[in-house]
């Protein structure tokens, strides 16, 4: 466990972890350079987390502090640079939806939830945001030891992103230490998810193990959606970490699919596996009802109305080949599926499609800035 080895060797994160037990192959088409897609409860939680650091780091020093609402436009102006960052890096992306700038004010909140929950790490009573003075900053920035830092066992296998570090004061006094991860997803009703407990573990392991010497540390999860703050206390997971850590070793040849509803849904990788598409017509798992992924050849597509005849298409043996069906389904398409729709029909009118999230009403089939149409072409072997 000691052996030092290279970075460039595969390394465990709570993520990578997550979905390789989702399903092997979903964690090895993550890692085949195949083209990203951004979400938007993603670029959220970057916008908010970034967020919280800038303002941790904040030089007090060179803020007029004496001006009436100093931290409310100092918070403001930290997240519209963020929000404007990610979404360029958003847009950017290849494989994209829709900006939602509505989504604005309800991240914003987010952000102060965590704000508010720093703010009651820090032992101040504080009501809203607008007492916040020099000295109640400066108090919440020395509980602070680490702020958004790369956590990795010494041996370079496991690794994990930290949120925060910070003193456990109780009557002024340090007591501990506390590993914080912000949560800006939807918090739980009772308890942590078994996902999350484990990463909140995980990331308390690491930090025991690089500091031999470290104070008594608590593991906390903090929801900035209703500025809730969850204590783990659950067994160290890092033996567990290593033991799948070797099994996720690099390989050329794809690991084995292991589709079902839950983690195909979400899977971003579809229109590279042959599984969840064999799994659906073998009647495992049912697909969507109002949205709902195909494999499909075009028939027929007018570009004027923006309207296509799709035919769908069924597997032919389990490596991803494909044979025609008798089913075919009219969609209408607009904004980037209708362009996507364009160009394909141009260059390569013949080639299989994968389209996902199509939405159905009753028969009729829309495809928009929410779908996805990608050409079919299911990973057999590793290309890097
Ligand atoms: S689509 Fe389903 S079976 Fe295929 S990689 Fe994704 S989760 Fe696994």
């Amino acid at each position: 466990m000691n052996e030092k080895i290279g970075y460039s060797t595969h390394q465990l994160s709570p993520s990578s972890w997550n979905r390789f037990e989702e399903c092997p192959r979903k964690y090895w088409l993550s890692k085949q350079k195949l083209p990203k897609k951004a979400s938007m409860p993603a670029s959220i939680g970057t916008i908010i987390h970034n967020s919280v650091e800038d303002l941790c780091n904040i030089n007090l020093e060179l803020i007029n502090t004496n001006k009436e609402g100093w931290f409310n436009e100092i918070s403001k102006d930290i997240f519209q640079k963020q929000w404007s960052k990610e979404k360029k890096t958003f847009l950017d992306t290849p494989r994209h939806s829709k900006w939602k700038d509505e989504l604005y004010d309800k991240s914003f909140q987010g952000f102060m939830g965590a704000v508010n929950i720093l703010l009651s790490k820090a032992g101040l009573q504080i009501f809203s945001t607008s007492q916040v003075s020099y000295n109640s900053w400066k108090t919440v920035q020395k509980i602070i030891i680490a702020n958004e830092g790369t956590l990795v066992s010494e041996c370079g296998r496991i690794t994990g992103r930290l949120d925060l570090l910070i003193s456990e004061i109780k009557e002024g006094k340090t007591i501990g230490w506390i590993v914080a991860d912000l949560k800006t997803g939807k918090p739980p009703t009772l308890d942590l998810d078994k996902k999350v407990s484990r990463q909140l573990r995980l990331y308390r392991d690491l930090v025991e193990l690089n500091n031999p010497n470290h104070p008594p540390i608590k593991v906390e999860g903090w929801y900035s959606n209703n500025q809730k703050v969850y204590v783990e206390t659950g067994p160290s997971v890092i033996n567990q970490a290593f033991e799948a850590w070797q099994k996720m070793s690099p390989s050329d040849s794809p690991f084995q699919a292991t589709p079902n509803e839950k983690s195909c849904s979400f899977c971003e990788w579809k229109a590279w596996c042959p599984s969840w598409w064999i799994a659906i017509n073998d009647g495992i798992f049912k697909p969507g009802k109002m949205f709902r992924d195909e494999v499909v050849k075009l028939i027929r597509f007018d570009k004027e109305s923006a309207v296509a005849l799709f035919e769908r298409l069924t597997p032919d043996g389990d490596k991803g080949k494909l044979q025609n069906s008798d089913h075919r389904f009219g969609a209408f398409l607009k904004d980037k599926s209708l362009e996507k729709l364009v160009e394909i029909s141009k260059n390569k009118p013949d080639t299989e499609l994968y389209l996902g999230s199509i939405r159905f009403d009753g028969k009729t089939a829309y495809l928009g800035d929410w779908s996805e149409i990608i050409e079919w072409n299911p990973l057999q072997n590793s290309k890097i």
